[in-house]
């Protein structure tokens, strides 16, 4: 293997509410696969406030343990609330101090304020929402990134060239997540320094609209509900079907519109993207512009009293009925077999 192979990578590990995201562990995975064997992988964890410290300790071992070489950790009051410029600079700080080729960060809300200050900091190249990775045998040499365009109409793959600096952003639910390495091979957890910039924007207050579920960008089981659902009401049978299956629930940008739901909850080319194990749609006619934010999941299906809806088109089971007949009847069915 060349020497070529061999990278430096920094993986920004991404925190919801004290604990690290599960798209943080898959960065570090293809970090570790980009680094080649090796090259050396460092994290860089970023937080700040008053019960910051033990959960940065926790998520800072998961990291070690899952062959981070070095964790940097910087616990700051500056970093209590997510300002992207104290958050652009933690991982300057990391990048002045671990010099990396190849930044990995996940392809979330946060990752994508980030990841272009830090390219840009970097005087690197950037390659957003990287959906599959193909590295060399030979190591990370070479390594070919797969990205969607045109809404997932079309895929383009980008060639990393040896010597590269580059900063990637995967899509959350889309590559592995790096496996615990052999026990007494962990890496080891570092404190770093870190000189908060001068503030552009303060977070005020954190409002919180979809506590307790599950997050929707890394569920592994979605139920989504469509103007077919008619009411605000007409959720509590998905509600209830995402809860036995341990998923989340999403909707159309219809039933957003129509008052049915929050915002929040919106799949779609305006909403948000999403690739789960399984996506359940239902009363949700399959219009281009929701088909683009789930279609690359892993298994669908649909459930419309319309068997010419276009949501067929993409599905890989389809169920011709009254969706309020049908999903509880799903409910209780897997009720039974989970139980
Ligand atoms: P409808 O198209 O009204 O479909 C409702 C479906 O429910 C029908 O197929 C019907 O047969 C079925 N149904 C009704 N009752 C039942 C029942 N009891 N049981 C079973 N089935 C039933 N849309 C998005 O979703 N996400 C986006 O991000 C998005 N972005 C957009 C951006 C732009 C610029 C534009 C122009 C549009 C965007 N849209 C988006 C809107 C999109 O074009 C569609 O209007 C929207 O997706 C339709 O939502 P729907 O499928 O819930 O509603």
């Amino acid at each position: 293997m060349s020497d070529q192979s061999k990278r430096t990578a920094l993986v920004y590990a991404e925190c919801a509410e004290g604990k690290l995201r599960r798209v943080a562990l898959e960065a570090l995975g293809a970090a570790r696969r980009l680094a080649g064997d090796g090259g050396s992988v460092h994290a860089v964890l970023a937080g700040g406030g008053s019960a910051a410290s033990p959960a940065l300790a926790a998520a800072a071992a998961e990291l070690a343990a899952r062959g981070a070489g070095v964790v940097h950790v910087i616990d700051d009051p500056a970093l209590a609330g997510f300002a992207p410029e104290a958050y652009a600079a933690a991982i300057g700080a990391a990048v002045a101090a671990v010099q990396p080729s190849i930044i990995v960060l996940g392809h979330t809300a946060a990752g994508r304020e980030l990841a272009p200050r830090v390219a840009a900091a970097l005087k690197g190249g950037h390659i957003a929402d990287v959906t599959a990775i193909q590295v060399p045998e030979d190591g990370g040499a070479d390594a070919i990134l797969t990205r969607p365009l045109y809404a997932g109409k079309a895929f383009e793959q980008r060639r990393l060239l040896p010597g590269a600096s580059c900063v990637i952003t995967v899509r959350p639910n889309n590559l592995p997540v790096a496996e615990p390495v052999e026990a007494g091979s962990e890496g080891k957890v570092a404190a770093l320094a870190y000189a908060a910039p001068p503030l552009w924007t303060t977070v005020r207050d954190v409002v919180r609209k979809a506590s307790g579920r599950v997050d929707l960008a890394e569920a592994d089981i979605i139920v989504s509900g469509g103007r077919g659902v008619r009411s605000a009401d007409g959720f509590a049978p998905l509600e209830a079907l995402a809860k036995v299956l341990g998923g989340a629930v999403g909707a159309s940008r219809g039933a957003c519109d129509a008052g049915y739901c929050d915002y929040a909850l919106q799949i779609g080319q305006t909403g948000k993207t999403v690739t789960p194990k399984l996506y359940i749609a239902c009363g949700i006619s399959g219009a281009i512009q929701h088909l683009a934010g789930m279609s690359q999941s892993r298994v669908i299906v649909a459930i419309n009293k319309d068997p010419d809806a276009p949501i067929f088109g993409v599905a890989d089971y389809g169920i011709v009925g009254d969706l309020f007949e049908v999903v509880p009847l799903l409910t209780a069915e897997f009720e039974r077999i989970l139980a």
